[in-house]
């Protein structure tokens, strides 16, 4: 097995990276031994002052102590207070400092002066980007309806404004990031349990992970508590193609085949049915359709399943009786990016049922219902327009899409078709689909379907470079942000919020005042007629001791109740009991329990592309940080030794990849943690914009070589259907 080769990290970089080198000559607190006290520390130490916030280097927001020196944020430490993040800030958490102070950044609105793509453009006054940008949006909707332009915002604490703009602009057309990613993971949970799970992690005794890789793609405080369970005896049982970290510090991995995770779930179904491994009482009355998936499941035997994923049949049975025995401490893990295959939501309903089955839901050790946070919404009545069409345009497709998030991919194809009506204005805010959506080609068409495109970021993306304006936003260091439940796992129902540690660079501007501008050019000012404290003040009207607590401590717990949430409650499915047999899937044409199809086999001389994370990069959005630029340079692409041997190929040596969708050139990594069928490469690499100085160019993008696919039932993109060629090329 070859090793990732990972260059040292040096103090000097870090300096270097981070624009910091003058304030590290100033003195100790940059690297220096700090209580993490925060205020009162300035008389501690009168050479820095602390300030909270919550980082914004990935979805989690863990908990930031924020230390300044003469203006200048010279160190990041977590906040012990933060209980979600557990203590800890992760490398790219730390490197939250080379964002702020990138060179790369974008510092003023610029207009596209060449062709779209091309990188030209022209630097323009605040009021000319705005004025514009509103103009060109008033002719959108005058020449197709407000429905004629899309918004698309990341996992952002400010994204909720652009969703607040675009509906009273008067379009129902939004997209997430998250049909990017986890949609059919809640599809399979919602119509499960009525709800979307955290995972108790902490206090359990069994946990089999498949489709997951928590020690590399970090979610606080699963990640953090996992290692908390091992060290206390939980067994981890991996199933994934790739020998991850988390399969290396795992009690077992299995290298199952790709796309079949449900074989192995309907066999642990089973064997837990035909060895009566449940309680008769929780089944009886918490949840519907026993009997069903009993005669459902019964051909579906560990042996029949091993034919299908490669697991020995006395291990799956071996599996199934461990995870009944540590139930309800125990756990299929739910999982986050889920899209990977056409029949993910049904992927993810066989482990939510295996979950149902033992009773793992609402007890310590299994999966926990949603707490209460308590913040409040802040409702507003949008504008009712009518010459806009009935329905977003890419409704009617699948049966499980979700309304507020919709489907990229969906929405691409109908932008190209102009079907069931046009859409032809973008407003982007901080997401990135030319890097995390599949087929680059198809999104590059979209932008050049668009009459009008504009970008909010901190940095020139890869989808920015695409745009007709771009505007600078701040990072998360320098905005005030409204306040944000989260969840996650038993000690953690919090509210956060962020003020500014630093003003803002440059002549960025943060999205809320952006919209707001637009609204007042757009007639739409009533909509925004508030200051972020006022619209603070009304989220945090149930919560009396919530100010207090965020200034003295960063953040606020609402002591609410952790287990036993639906003791007294019924479940928001239609027979209001937890659904192993879905009858409004039945009613809709949807199999009513997952159904296994094998997945398609390689064509002859290809591998499936399989996509993921290291604990350094947030899809594409830290990869050109410098910090973390100087642990991951580069993507590469795992192949196994029997795969490429064949093809002539070495470790080391530069590659290239295709596909149907397109191709690129990629260092291979020959080893034996991944499977032969199968080629893996990281997230975010292969970029094409000249604004990312770091790494444009460098490696080879996933968006470039996956095709378009996507979940029958949610509508999520499907990754891992993708095959590729590879072939040797001289370095
Ligand atoms: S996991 Fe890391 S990048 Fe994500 S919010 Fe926490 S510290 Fe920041």
């Amino acid at each position: 097995m070859s090793d990732i080769r990972q260059p040292r990290l040096t103090r000097r970089g870090f300096f270097k990276a981070a624009g910091l080198a003058a304030a590290a000559g100033a003195g100790a607190p940059v690297l220096g031994s700090l209580t993490p006290a925060v205020r009162s520390a300035k008389a501690a130490d009168p050479g820095f002052t602390s300030h909270y916030s919550a980082c914004d280097m990935c979805f989690n927001k863990c908990g930031v102590i924020a230390r300044v020196q003469e203006g200048v944020v010279t160190k990041l430490d977590p906040n012990p207070k933060f209980l979600k993040s557990r203590g800890m800030l992760c490398a790219r958490g730390n490197a939250g400092i080379a964002q702020l102070y990138d060179s790369d950044r974008l510092k003023y609105p610029l207009l596209r002066t060449g062709k779209r793509g091309e990188g030209r453009w022209k630097r323009i006054p605040w009021d000319e980007a705005l004025d514009m940008a509103a103009e060109r949006m008033q002719e959108v909707r005058s020449k197709y309806t407000p429905c004629g332009m899309l918004f698309t915002a990341g996992a952002d604490l400010q994204s909720q404004f652009v969703s607040r703009f675009a509906e009273v602009f008067g379009s129902y057309n939004i997209t997430s990031h998250e049909s990017l990613c986890l949609l059919s993971n809640n599809r399979a949970y919602l119509d499960t349990f009525g709800e979307t799970p955290y995972a108790d992690v902490l206090n359990s005794r069994y946990i089999i992970m498949a489709g997951a890789n928590r020690f590399e793609a970090l979610v606080t405080p699963d990640s953090m508590d996992m290692m908390t369970a091992l060290r206390s005896g939980c067994k981890l049982v991996v199933l994934d193609p790739r020998h991850t970290k988390t399969a290396a510090l795992a009690s077992e991995w299995h290298p199952i085949r790709p796309g079949t995770d449900m074989a192995f779930m309907l066999a642990v179904a089973h064997v837990i049915i035909a060895e009566k491994l449940y309680d008769e009482e929780w089944i009886r009355e918490k949840t519907y359709g026993l009997e069903q998936l009993a005669g459902h499941v019964r051909p579906y035997t560990p042996q029949w399943a091993e034919q299908e994923c490669g697991i020995p049949a006395q291990d799956i049975a071996r599996m199934a009786r461990e995870l009944a025995a540590a139930a309800p401490a125990a756990m299929v893990y739910p999982g986050r990016r889920t899209s990977d295959y056409s029949n993910s939501t049904q992927i993810r309903r066989s482990f939510a049922i295996v979950n149902a089955l033992l009773g793992n839901w609402d007890k310590p050790g299994g999966l926990l219902a949603a707490r209460a946070v308590g913040l409040k919404g802040v409702p507003y009545d949008a504008p009712w327009y009518d010459e806009n069409p009935f329905e977003r345009v890419d409704a009617g497709i699948v049966p499980g899409l979700f309304e507020h998030d919709g489907s990229f991919v969906l929405t691409r194809e109908a932008v190209l078709s102009a079907e069931p009506y046009p859409l032809k204005g973008w407003f982007v805010y901080k997401t990135n689909p030319m890097v995390n959506a599949p087929d680059r080609a198809r999104t590059i068409e979209m932008c050049n379907a668009m009459d009008f495109m504009v970008v909010v970021d901190i940095a020139m993306s890869d989808t920015a470079c695409m745009a007709d304006l771009v505007l600078p936003a701040p990072g998360y260091l320098e905005r005030q942000d409204p306040a944000s439940g989260l969840q996650g796992s038993s000690a953690c129902a919090c509210v956060v919020q962020r003020d500014p540690v630093v003003p803002a660079l440059y002549e960025s501007r943060p999205v809320f005042e952006i919209v707001k501008e637009l609204a007042g050019r757009l007639d739409l000012a009533e909509y925004f007629d508030f200051t972020i404290e006022e619209y603070r003040a009304k989220q945090l009207a149930d919560l009396p001791d919530a100010p207090q607590a965020l200034e003295r401590d960063g953040v606020y717990y609402n002591p609410s109740k952790v287990y036993g949430i639906y003791e007294d409650r019924i479940y928001k499915t239609f027979s209001h009991k937890i659904e192993l047999y879905n009858q409004r899937y039945e009613s809709m044409g949807l199999d009513p329990m997952p159904v296994y199809t094998p997945p398609a086999a390689a064509p002859q001389g290809r591998f499936r592309l399989i996509i993921g994370r290291n604990a350094c990069v947030t899809h594409g959005s830290t990869n050109n940080n410098a910090l973390i630029h100087e642990l991951v340079p580069e993507n590469t692409l795992w192949i196994h030794p029997q795969s490429a041997t064949p093809l002539g190929i070495r470790d080391g040596d530069m590659v290239e990849v295709s596909s149907p969708a397109g191709k690129g050139t990629i260092k291979a990594e020959v080893t034996e943690r991944i499977r032969p069928d199968c080629v893996y490469m990281l997230t975010g690499f292969g970029t094409i914009s000249d604004g990312l100085s770091r790494i444009k160019g460098v490696g080879a993008s996933i968006a470039a070589l996956l095709e378009g696919h996507y979940d029958s039932v949610s509508g999520n993109a499907a990754m891992h259907e993708t095959f590729v060629s590879v072939s040797g090329r001289a370095s």
